[in-house]
Protein backbone atom coordinates (compact mmCIF):
# COMPACT_ATOMS: atom_id res chain seq x y z
CA UNK A 1 0.00 0.00 0.00
CA UNK A 2 2.66 2.51 -1.12
CA UNK A 3 0.89 4.43 -3.59
CA UNK A 4 -1.70 6.64 -3.11
CA UNK A 5 -3.78 6.94 -6.77
CA UNK A 6 -5.87 10.58 -7.05
CA UNK A 7 -8.27 9.90 -9.54
CA UNK A 8 -10.25 12.62 -12.03
CA UNK A 9 -14.05 11.80 -12.08
CA UNK A 10 -15.31 13.08 -14.65
CA UNK A 11 -14.12 12.39 -18.19
CA UNK A 12 -11.72 9.15 -16.63
CA UNK A 13 -13.83 7.14 -14.83
CA UNK A 14 -16.92 8.07 -16.23
CA UNK A 15 -19.57 10.30 -17.77
CA UNK A 16 -22.75 11.48 -16.90
CA UNK A 17 -24.08 12.26 -20.94
CA UNK A 18 -24.23 15.61 -19.85
CA UNK A 19 -26.47 15.48 -17.17
CA UNK A 20 -24.26 16.52 -14.58
CA UNK A 21 -23.27 19.60 -16.52
CA UNK A 22 -27.11 20.57 -17.81
CA UNK A 23 -27.79 20.46 -13.55
CA UNK A 24 -24.70 22.68 -13.00
CA UNK A 25 -25.29 25.07 -15.66
CA UNK A 26 -28.89 25.69 -14.83
CA UNK A 27 -27.19 26.36 -11.56
CA UNK A 28 -24.15 28.95 -12.47
CA UNK A 29 -27.47 30.45 -14.91
CA UNK A 30 -29.34 30.80 -11.30
CA UNK A 31 -25.98 32.01 -9.73
CA UNK A 32 -24.09 33.72 -12.25
CA UNK A 33 -27.03 34.79 -14.43
CA UNK A 34 -26.92 34.21 -18.32
CA UNK A 35 -23.54 35.06 -18.85
CA UNK A 36 -21.86 31.54 -17.46
CA UNK A 37 -19.90 30.14 -19.17
CA UNK A 38 -21.02 27.02 -20.81
CA UNK A 39 -18.10 25.84 -22.96
CA UNK A 40 -17.37 21.83 -22.06
CA UNK A 41 -13.76 22.73 -22.82
CA UNK A 42 -13.96 25.77 -20.26
CA UNK A 43 -15.28 23.81 -17.09
CA UNK A 44 -12.66 21.05 -17.90
CA UNK A 45 -9.92 20.03 -15.63
CA UNK A 46 -11.44 23.29 -13.75
CA UNK A 47 -12.38 23.01 -10.01
CA UNK A 48 -16.04 24.20 -9.40
CA UNK A 49 -14.54 27.08 -6.96
CA UNK A 50 -12.82 28.36 -9.72
CA UNK A 51 -15.02 28.40 -12.24
CA UNK A 52 -17.42 30.54 -9.88
CA UNK A 53 -14.29 32.32 -8.77
CA UNK A 54 -14.07 33.27 -12.92
CA UNK A 55 -17.70 33.99 -13.19
CA UNK A 56 -17.07 36.87 -10.71
CA UNK A 57 -14.34 38.71 -11.27
CA UNK A 58 -14.92 41.52 -9.09
CA UNK A 59 -16.13 40.11 -5.73
CA UNK A 60 -13.58 39.52 -2.90
CA UNK A 61 -12.95 35.84 -0.96
CA UNK A 62 -15.61 35.91 0.93
CA UNK A 63 -18.11 37.61 -1.83
CA UNK A 64 -17.00 34.42 -3.81
CA UNK A 65 -17.43 31.56 -1.10
CA UNK A 66 -21.20 32.77 -0.54
CA UNK A 67 -21.58 32.31 -4.23
CA UNK A 68 -20.23 28.98 -4.33
CA UNK A 69 -22.39 28.32 -1.36
CA UNK A 70 -25.67 29.11 -3.51
CA UNK A 71 -23.93 27.44 -6.42
CA UNK A 72 -23.57 24.40 -4.42
CA UNK A 73 -26.93 24.09 -2.85
CA UNK A 74 -28.54 24.82 -6.31
CA UNK A 75 -26.42 22.30 -8.48
CA UNK A 76 -27.08 19.45 -5.49
CA UNK A 77 -30.85 20.10 -5.92
CA UNK A 78 -30.81 19.50 -9.40
CA UNK A 79 -28.63 16.29 -9.34
CA UNK A 80 -30.90 14.93 -6.54
CA UNK A 81 -34.05 15.74 -8.94
CA UNK A 82 -32.09 13.88 -11.60
CA UNK A 83 -30.88 10.32 -10.09
CA UNK A 84 -33.04 8.29 -11.38
CA UNK A 85 -31.32 9.66 -14.99
CA UNK A 86 -28.24 9.72 -13.78
CA UNK A 87 -28.46 6.08 -12.82
CA UNK A 88 -30.01 5.18 -16.44
CA UNK A 89 -27.33 7.03 -18.63
CA UNK A 90 -24.24 7.73 -16.76
CA UNK A 91 -21.43 5.17 -18.14
CA UNK A 92 -18.36 3.89 -16.33
CA UNK A 93 -15.52 4.19 -19.06
CA UNK A 94 -14.02 0.25 -20.47
CA UNK A 95 -11.88 -1.33 -17.84
CA UNK A 96 -12.51 1.18 -14.79
CA UNK A 97 -14.08 -0.71 -12.64
CA UNK A 98 -11.82 -3.88 -12.92
CA UNK A 99 -8.54 -1.29 -12.58
CA UNK A 100 -10.42 0.00 -9.96
CA UNK A 101 -10.44 -3.21 -8.22
CA UNK A 102 -7.16 -4.74 -9.38
CA UNK A 103 -5.09 -1.98 -8.11
CA UNK A 104 -6.92 -2.09 -4.89
CA UNK A 105 -4.95 -4.84 -3.41
CA UNK A 106 -2.15 -2.88 -3.05
CA UNK A 107 -2.87 0.94 -3.49
CA UNK A 108 -4.97 3.30 -1.84
CA UNK A 109 -7.26 4.89 -4.28
CA UNK A 110 -9.31 8.30 -3.60
CA UNK A 111 -11.17 10.80 -5.63
CA UNK A 112 -9.25 14.24 -6.44
CA UNK A 113 -11.79 16.13 -8.65
CA UNK A 114 -12.80 19.81 -9.66
CA UNK A 115 -16.42 18.34 -8.55
CA UNK A 116 -17.60 19.49 -5.65
CA UNK A 117 -17.95 17.12 -2.95
CA UNK A 118 -21.37 16.01 -2.68
CA UNK A 119 -21.70 15.56 -6.61
CA UNK A 120 -18.58 13.63 -6.87
CA UNK A 121 -20.45 10.98 -4.25
CA UNK A 122 -23.41 11.28 -6.31
CA UNK A 123 -21.62 10.43 -9.32
CA UNK A 124 -19.66 7.32 -8.09
CA UNK A 125 -22.60 6.36 -6.30
CA UNK A 126 -25.27 6.39 -9.31
CA UNK A 127 -21.91 4.39 -11.44
CA UNK A 128 -21.58 1.86 -8.83
CA UNK A 129 -17.88 2.89 -7.99
CA UNK A 130 -18.40 4.47 -4.65
CA UNK A 131 -16.68 1.66 -3.01
CA UNK A 132 -13.88 1.24 -5.50
CA UNK A 133 -12.94 4.80 -3.39
CA UNK A 134 -11.87 5.86 -0.16
CA UNK A 135 -13.61 9.20 -0.62
CA UNK A 136 -12.51 10.67 3.01
CA UNK A 137 -8.86 10.63 1.79
CA UNK A 138 -9.73 12.35 -1.51
CA UNK A 139 -10.14 16.07 -2.14
CA UNK A 140 -13.16 18.29 -3.58
CA UNK A 141 -13.92 21.16 -5.92
CA UNK A 142 -15.01 22.94 -2.49
CA UNK A 143 -11.77 22.13 -0.37
CA UNK A 144 -9.40 24.96 -2.86
CA UNK A 145 -10.08 27.05 -5.92
CA UNK A 146 -6.51 25.77 -7.18
CA UNK A 147 -6.45 22.01 -8.38
CA UNK A 148 -2.69 21.69 -7.76
CA UNK A 149 -4.00 22.75 -3.71
CA UNK A 150 -6.07 19.66 -4.07
CA UNK A 151 -3.00 17.15 -4.08
CA UNK A 152 -1.55 18.12 -0.60
CA UNK A 153 -4.85 17.84 0.90
CA UNK A 154 -5.81 14.74 -0.54
CA UNK A 155 -2.21 13.67 1.12
CA UNK A 156 -3.04 14.92 4.13
CA UNK A 157 -6.30 13.04 4.73
CA UNK A 158 -4.90 10.03 3.29
CA UNK A 159 -1.73 10.30 6.24
CA UNK A 160 -4.19 10.81 8.94
CA UNK A 161 -6.61 7.94 7.78
CA UNK A 162 -3.67 5.44 7.38
CA UNK A 163 -1.32 6.64 9.82
CA UNK A 164 1.62 6.96 6.88
CA UNK A 165 2.77 9.68 4.63
CA UNK A 166 2.75 9.52 0.71
CA UNK A 167 5.29 11.85 -1.21
CA UNK A 168 6.37 12.63 -4.41
CA UNK A 169 5.92 10.12 -6.79
CA UNK A 170 4.39 7.70 -4.27
CA UNK A 171 0.63 9.77 -4.92
CA UNK A 172 -0.06 8.97 -8.56
CA UNK A 173 -2.10 11.94 -10.79
CA UNK A 174 -5.19 10.07 -13.23
CA UNK A 175 -6.84 12.25 -15.29
CA UNK A 176 -8.17 13.67 -18.73
CA UNK A 177 -7.12 17.12 -19.05
CA UNK A 178 -3.49 19.20 -18.99
CA UNK A 179 -5.23 20.59 -15.41
CA UNK A 180 -4.85 17.29 -14.18
CA UNK A 181 -1.35 16.58 -15.56
CA UNK A 182 -0.30 20.13 -14.15
CA UNK A 183 -1.73 19.35 -10.75
CA UNK A 184 0.55 16.24 -10.61
CA UNK A 185 3.70 17.63 -12.05
CA UNK A 186 3.60 21.07 -9.79
CA UNK A 187 3.37 18.31 -6.82
CA UNK A 188 6.07 16.15 -7.72
CA UNK A 189 3.50 13.24 -8.41
CA UNK A 190 3.46 11.15 -11.19
CA UNK A 191 1.02 11.56 -13.52
CA UNK A 192 -0.91 9.63 -16.05
CA UNK A 193 -3.09 11.05 -18.90
CA UNK A 194 -5.67 9.72 -20.54
CA UNK A 195 -7.97 10.58 -23.57
CA UNK A 196 -11.60 9.47 -22.56
CA UNK A 197 -12.46 13.58 -22.22
CA UNK A 198 -12.58 16.19 -24.44
CA UNK A 199 -8.52 16.11 -25.02
CA UNK A 200 -6.87 13.69 -27.85
CA UNK A 201 -3.92 11.17 -26.97
CA UNK A 202 -1.45 13.82 -28.72
CA UNK A 203 -2.91 16.51 -27.21
CA UNK A 204 -2.18 15.35 -23.41
CA UNK A 205 1.13 14.04 -24.47
CA UNK A 206 2.06 17.34 -25.29
CA UNK A 207 1.78 18.64 -21.60
CA UNK A 208 4.09 15.76 -20.66
CA UNK A 209 2.55 13.29 -18.29
CA UNK A 210 4.96 10.33 -17.10
CA UNK A 211 2.42 8.15 -19.18
CA UNK A 212 -0.78 8.77 -21.69
CA UNK A 213 -3.46 5.99 -22.44
CA UNK A 214 -6.15 6.38 -25.03
CA UNK A 215 -8.81 4.73 -22.84
CA UNK A 216 -8.19 2.15 -19.44
CA UNK A 217 -9.43 -1.00 -21.12
CA UNK A 218 -6.49 -2.78 -21.29
CA UNK A 219 -5.91 -3.13 -17.71
CA UNK A 220 -2.04 -4.68 -17.87
CA UNK A 221 -0.85 -0.99 -19.55
CA UNK A 222 -2.85 0.86 -17.40
CA UNK A 223 -1.36 -1.11 -14.19
CA UNK A 224 2.19 -0.49 -15.40
CA UNK A 225 1.32 3.38 -16.84
CA UNK A 226 0.47 3.64 -12.96
CA UNK A 227 2.47 1.51 -10.78
CA UNK A 228 5.67 3.01 -13.24
MG1 LIG B 1 -11.91 15.28 -15.88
Amino acid sequence: MDRLILWDVDGTLLTTDGIAAKAMHAAMRQVVGPSAPMERTAYAGKTDWLIIRESFPSLSGDGVAERLHEFMDAYCAGLELQRAALVARSQVFPGVAVLLDALGATARQAPLTGNIAAAARMKLECTGLLYLLDLEAGAYGDDHYDRAALVPIAAGRAARRYGRSFVGPQIVIVGDTPNDIACGKANGARTVAVATGPYSLAELAAYGPDAALPDLSDTDAALAAIMG
